[in-house]
């Protein structure tokens, strides 16, 4: 699939449904109706994110001499958001459609096809007999059948939001509305009911509150906002953790987490959520070592990825041109993924230059140069920001493990499904079972099977149902190892294999035979 537009319904539905099924992902505030943009990871979910994130920062901190890592305030100040630019220039310009009062991100809607536009001049509700005289146009593209009609049935739908949900809209019979081809010039119309948008607005995509019990929302002292990202807390600590640690350029600011946007359009799962959390880099070098680094940390992130379970085949490299950069970028990658939903941005890549150090040194008056000691040099490092999403990843990779596999016979279907997680990623590592849950003698030794391997990896311990049941649970939450105490762990079948479990693989479902003692070993050395 290396078309932004082939798209999977069908696999996406069955993801989510079994997100929820197994307790990956629930939607926050489901109880009351769910609270659109923000979801809850449920055990299963937090487990694969907790992998995630505690993998990043493995390879990205702790096995590297040039990150150092930081855990900077949600909470933002006022000043810090207008020396970056967010406060002001944080916005997208928004349409909304005068039928569903959906949002939609201008710049995103697509170029509507040729038709027919009708424009509705007023209505009547039957009930009330109130009229209106309030227009609604709608496009019905031309190769659609009975486009008066498809587009009366959803300026009735505009008409019922004005009247109220007990009225009766009726259509005006007489001049009742104009007919003339369409798209019009620059107009935006909603892509799925063919309704003209509202001009585009600016929206803030801040979460903007007060400090202070008896603050005054309009005193910029008391302003703060939730950060839209981790970057700029890394960026006004640069001198701080220069002068407390002995480092020198090239070197980076890690961090992980949440950051808030409030994206007017929440999609796609938990692709586009208005809470999230971001796992970004900040790398400080000399100005001619920009370019270069840029393309070394493209590198270094796709081995990542691959490492992860995503693998390079399904990633794609834009390479976004001059005009589409942010102006003082000099050069940027996205770094996009195949989702079931199209090919979208998982991470971006972006050599900034020197922009953040610069107005941050500007709006706080404080300087920020880096002093280099062996050339005697004074200036402002520049910055190579690679900035990956958390969620986007954790989705990506849940996406990526989901499989179902035909494991039918004589033509019975039997559908297995698996998330194929790598088993660094995967939420369990391994599962202990007793082949009888009446067996103290088996119930006793796979109980300390689980309590050997507790203290160094997640162990999940089930002693219901048929073994072969119990596979297939693990199997759907992508535990890629079993190990069930059976009577050949007993001895009882020959004496030679007394001592010895089951152990099962998730991916080939093939079994052999370990020693108890052996376990530790030969799951730590796979499952990290
Ligand atoms: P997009 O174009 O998709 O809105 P962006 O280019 O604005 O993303 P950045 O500001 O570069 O995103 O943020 C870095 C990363 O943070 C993105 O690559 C993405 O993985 C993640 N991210 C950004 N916005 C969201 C969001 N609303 N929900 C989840 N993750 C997000």
């Amino acid at each position: 699939m290396a078309n932004k537009d082939v798209t999977d319904p069908v696999r996406m539905e069955k993801i989510v449904s079994l997100c929820k099924r197994r307790g990956f992902i629930f939607q926050a505030g489901e109880l009351y109706g769910g609270l659109n943009g923000c979801w809850d990871y449920g055990p299963l979910g937090t487990e694969l994110k907790r992998n995630l994130k505690d993998y990043w920062w493995r390879k990205t901190v702790q096995e590297r001499d040039d990150v150092l890592g930081m855990d900077g305030s949600i909470l933002t100040m006022h000043q810090v958001l207008v020396s970056s630019g967010h406060v002001g220039g944080f916005n997208d310009p928004m349409s909304e459609c005068p039928v569903t009062k959906q949002r939609l991100r201008a710049d995103q809607i697509p170029a509507a096809d040729p038709g027919i536009e009708y424009t509705f001049l007023g209505a009547k509700d039957a009930v009330s007999g109130k009229t209106t005289d309030k227009q609604v146009s709608i496009l019905i593209p031309n190769e659609k059948q009975e486009k008066f009609q498809s587009a009366a049935k959803i300026a009735r739908k505009f008409y019922l939001h004005v009247f109220g949900k007990d009225s009766k809209p009726q259509l005006l019979e007489e001049d009742g509305f104009t007919d003339t081809p369409g798209p019009r010039d620059g107009a935006l119309y909603n892509p799925e009911n063919g309704a003209l948008m509202s001009e585009p607005r600016m929206f803030s995509l801040m979460f903007k509150t007060t400090m202070g019990a008896s603050a005054d929302p309009d005193d910029p002292n008391a302003i703060a906002y939730l950060r839209p990202e981790t970057a700029q807390s890394i960026f006004c600590q640069y001198k701080n953790v220069l002068d407390s640690n002995r480092i020198k350029l090239p070197f980076g600011i890690a961090q992980i987490g949440k950051s808030f946007r409030n994206e007017i359009n929440p999609r796609n799962f938990t692709f586009r959520s208005r809470e999230f959390e971001q796992m970004e880099i900040e790398y400080f070098c000399r100005p001619e070592d920009g370019l270069r680094l840029t393309d070394e940390w493209l590198e270094t992130r796709l081995e990542f990825y691959a490492e992860i379970g995503i693998p390079r085949e399904k990633l794609h490299i834009l390479d976004i041109p001059d005009a589409d950069r942010a102006f003082y970028s000099k050069k940027t990658y996205d770094i996009e993924y195949e989702f079931p939903f199209g090919i979208q941005e998982l991470e971006g890549v972006a050599y900034r230059t020197d922009y953040d150090l610069g107005v941050h040194a500007k709006g706080s008056g404080r300087p920020l140069e880096y002093f280099d000691e062996e050339t005697k040099e004074r200036f402002l490092p520049h910055v190579v920001e690679p900035s990956a999403g958390c969620d986007r990843t954790v989705l990506a990779l849940i996406c990526e493990a989901f499989d179902e596999e035909e494991l039918g016979k004589d033509g019975k279907s039997d559908i297995r499904t698996v998330m194929r997680f790598m088993p660094s990623m995967a939420p369990i590592k391994v599962a202990v079972f007793p082949l009888l849950k009446k067996n103290e003698e088996q119930v006793r030794i796979a109980k300390e099977i689980q309590k050997q391997l507790q203290p160094w990896m997640n162990v999940f311990y089930d002693d219901g149902g048929a073994v072969g049941r119990r596979y297939r649970r693990q199997d759907e939450i992508g535990t890629p190892f079993c190990i069930t105490v059976d009577f050949e762990t007993l001895g009882e079948e020959s004496p030679d294999l007394k001592g010895t479990v089951t152990l099962r693989h998730r991916d080939s479902m093939e079994q052999e035979r370990l020693p108890v003692e052996d376990l530790l070993p030969w799951l730590l050395a796979r499952v990290r």
